[in-house]
This record gives C-alpha cells, structure tokens and sequence, in this order.
C-alpha cells in the first residue's frame, strides 16, 4: 500500500473516531438534559394535581380531570395517580392512558419520598406527600413527544454531520499526504534515471531544512561519494590496464622474434634477459596493484602496539636484502627514555609499507641512492622524518603525488607506477595520523609521517 494511502486512512480513521466520540458524548448528554427536564416537569405538575386535589376540598374530582385535560401545559399521554395511606388508589385522572404500577413501586416511593422511574416509553415520578398527618403518594406519567423528536432530530444531524466529516477528512487527508509526498514521488522518478553514466545527477534540495530536504542533501552526498570512488575506480582501470598492456606488448614481440631459428644462442639468450625483466616488471606492478586493491578496513583490526623504530629497521632491512646498493640510515632525534613514546596502536606489516615505500622512493629518486630516517617525537605524536637529496617534486605537484597513480614528469625516466604514495596516505590516515612533505627540486624531498603514540 502506497504511504500517500496509508497516511490518508490513518488521517481518516483518526478524525472519524474523534467524531463519533465527540457525536456519541453530545447525544448522550442531550439525551440525559431531556430526561432530567422532563421528570422535572413531571413533578411539578404531580405537585399541582396534588394540591388541588387534597388542599381544596371543594374541587370536584371530575372538574379536576377536566382541568387536567385542558391545562395549557398538558403533557402528552399524560396520567395521576393519588393513593391514600392504605396504598388505595385515592384519585385518577384521564382513563385513556395507563400507568403500569406495582405495590413495589408505592413502597419504593414510600421509602425514598421521590422516584423517577420509566415505564415503556413514558417517564413516570413518584413522590410522597403529606398532608395533615397523612402521607399521600403521586404517581405522575407521561410521554415526552417533543423531547424525543428532538432527540431524533439531534440524531440525524449528528449522523449526517459524521458521515460528511468523515467525507471530507478522506478527501482532505489524500490532498495532504499528496503534498507532503510529492517531493518523495519526484526523487523517486528522478532517482530511477540515475545510472552509472548519469552519477553527476544531484536531487533537488529546495525544501531547505526540512525532513525531505534533508533526505535529499544526504542522498546527494552519497552520490558524490558514489561519484568519486566510480571515477577513481575508473581511472584505476585505465592506468592499471595501460601499465599492463606496455610489458606485454613488449613479451609479445620479444617471443615473436625469439620464434625466428635464425637467431644466434646469444641473441636467444638477450631476448630471454629482456622477457625476464619484462617480467619482473609485471610482478612489480602486480604487486603494486595488490597493494591498492587491497580493501584497507575503515578500522584496524588486529590494532597492536606497535615500535616504530622497529618498523623503520625492518623495513631497512628488508630493502637493504633486494637492494643492496641502497644506503639506508637511521637515526634518533632524541633519546626515547620512554619507549611510549614511539610506540603507536596500529597495525605493523601496514605501517612496515609505509615506511618501506618512503625510503625506496628516497634510495630510487637520488643518484646516490641514500636515505636517512630520523626517528623524533612530541608530547603526542612519533614523527618519522625520510630524506633525501634526490631529484625533487615540482612544487605544483606536491598533493598529486598523493593521488593513484599519479607521477611527476621529472619521475618517468625511473621506474614506477604511481602507487606507493597514495597508499601510504591511506594507511597513515587509517592509523590517525598524517603525511607531509616539502621538496625542492634537484635537492631533495623530506617527507614526513606523524603517528599518535600510546602515552
Ligand atoms: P612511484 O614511485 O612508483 O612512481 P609513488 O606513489 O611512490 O609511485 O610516488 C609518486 C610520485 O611521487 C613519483 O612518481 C614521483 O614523481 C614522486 N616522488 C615520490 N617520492 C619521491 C622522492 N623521494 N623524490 C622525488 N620524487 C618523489
């Protein structure tokens, strides 16, 4: 069921429930004013009859009935009754018309000197009176024709009234809940255009602060983070398949010209060295890949803590192993007396990559192939300095360098893929922490990681 639906029924059903109530309380109360007013009435003329009947000995009783009859105030159907001490009917107007009574109603009457009671359709009051020592009991009844047309009358209103409220609420909850939902029904029809070549497609937020602006300013973030991770995803693709397709093309024709018998032993044995670095590379750049594809949890799990010091020389010596032409140095800024101090709640082969990338990179882009690690802290950081004194970034460069696959021109001549860096920034940032760096070309680089340490 659409909510546009849902919320008008529930609209509906609402206000039709308040009206019923509302309806049922004001008959209820009529109905209970009209019976209070017609006992009333009931009894002030059962005090009249009364009266006349006992108080003027004179009056005749036929007279009496005669008066009854013709009173201006004649209730319809009515009748009195009068009985005497003895419970013996004493006096009885009008013949036409019967008061159903019992001995128990007199004796109710005579134990509570007052009593409204009904009789099918009449009222019928009941009281006491005493005269001269003698208690006379009247029973008064009639039928209240104007009170219970009005009643019926009151009754068709109020039906009348509730079912073209209840109407009306209908018609008005659909228009409302249409308008409130509008905009829901817009962004439905413009959502489902939305496809991976339209990602740039942003909702319209001119409902301001409301809740469905809301909703559409947090869909339209999501889409620019769709967007973003759709590009770079694609840009991944692109760069990852061109890396690839330059070894391979190279594979293809080194094996095309090894195929000719023509060549010489060493000729076959050159195109072999050449197909093995070619291969190497492909491991290289696999690797790489491995490295960015490589889903980086948004929290680190096995969080440990972790000696950066440690780190630094492992990853020195690692490097020094398949490298050894690189000169690595490490050094302390200070003397750690507290050990807190360099230590760091992370993850340690993560944090080993980045250190190992920086210091390649320091060794790959200098001519003497050098680093030095200088190992410092502060009151809340382990700061990692890595220099060198190679070729240097271009200073409109230095943020790029941070992006996939991106390589400054002074870089092309050395291998690479454009990949290391940004995953550094990604580990420093999963860790907390952050990565500068500050070059001057054909000078050097520094760059920089600080990394909350534990104390
Ligand atoms: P790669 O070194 O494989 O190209 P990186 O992501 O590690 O990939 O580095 C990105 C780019 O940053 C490099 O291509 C290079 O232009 C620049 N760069 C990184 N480190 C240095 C450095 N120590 N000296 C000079 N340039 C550097």
């Amino acid at each position: 069921m659409k909510i546009q639906t849902k919320i008008a029924i529930q609209f509906s059903l609402i206000v039709g429930s308040l009206l019923a109530v509302f309806s049922f309380v004001i008959y209820q109360l009529f109905a209970e004013f009209r019976e209070q007013e017609y006992y009333d009435r009931l009894k002030s003329k059962a005090i009249t009859t009364a009266q006349l009947l006992i108080k003027v000995d004179e009056i005749d009783r036929d007279l009496l009935k005669i008066i009854d009859k013709n009173t201006l105030t004649a209730l319809v159907d009515e009748k009195v009754l009068v009985f005497d001490q003895q419970n013996k009917l004493f006096y009885s107007s009008l013949d036409d018309h019967v008061i159903h009574y019992g001995n128990d109603l007199l004796n109710r009457v005579r134990k509570h000197k007052y009593v409204e009671t009904s009789d099918e359709e009449n009222e019928v009051v009941g009281l006491l009176y005493e005269l001269n020592g003698q208690n006379y009991i009247i029973l008064a009844s009639a039928y209240d024709k104007f009170g219970h047309s009005k009643m019926a009358n009151l009754r068709d209103i109020l039906y009348s009234g509730l079912v073209i409220g209840i109407l009306i609420t209908v018609l008005l909850g659909i228009f409302f809940a249409g308008n409130a939902l509008g905009p829901v029904n817009q962004f439905i029809s413009q959502i489902s255009t939305i496809t991976a070549n339209n990602l740039r497609e942003r909702l319209d937020e001119r409902h301001g602060k409301d809740e469905i602006g809301q909703l559409a300013a947090a869909f339209n973030k999501m889409m620019y983070r769709l967007e973003q991770s759709f590009e770079l995803q694609k840009s991944f693709v692109s760069h990852a398949s061109h890396e690839l397709r330059t070894p391979l093309a190279a594979l293809k024709s080194e094996v095309e010209i090894s195929l000719d018998e023509k060549l010489s032993v060493a000729q076959h044995r050159g195109i072999l060295e050449n197909i093995q670095k070619d291969i190497n590379r492909l491991i290289a750049l696999s690797n790489s890949l491995l490295q960015i594809v490589r889903p980086l949890k948004s929290s680190i799990n096995s969080a440990a803590e972790v000696r950066i010091d440690d780190v630094v020389f492992q990853a020195q010596d690692d490097l020094l192993l398949s490298k050894p032409e690189y000169r690595i140095s490490v050094e302390y800024a200070k003397e750690p007396e507290n050990e807190k101090h360099i230590t760091v709640l992370g993850d340690e082969p993560l944090l080993k990559t980045v250190f190992t990338n920086l210091i390649s990179n320091a060794c790959k882009y200098s001519a003497n192939h050098q680093a030095i690690v200088i190992i410092n802290f502060n009151e809340t950081h382990t700061l990692v300095s890595v220099q060198d004194e190679g070729i240097g970034i271009p200073a409109e460069d230095l943020t790029a360098i941070f992006e996939p696959f991106y390589r400054s021109k002074n870089a092309l001549t050395i291998s690479g893929f454009g990949v290391g860096l940004s995953v550094c920034k990604r580990i420093v940032e999963l860790h907390k922490g952050k990565i500068h760096v500050e070059s001057q070309l054909q000078h050097g680089s520094k760059f920089l990681v600080e990394l909350p340490h534990i104390s």
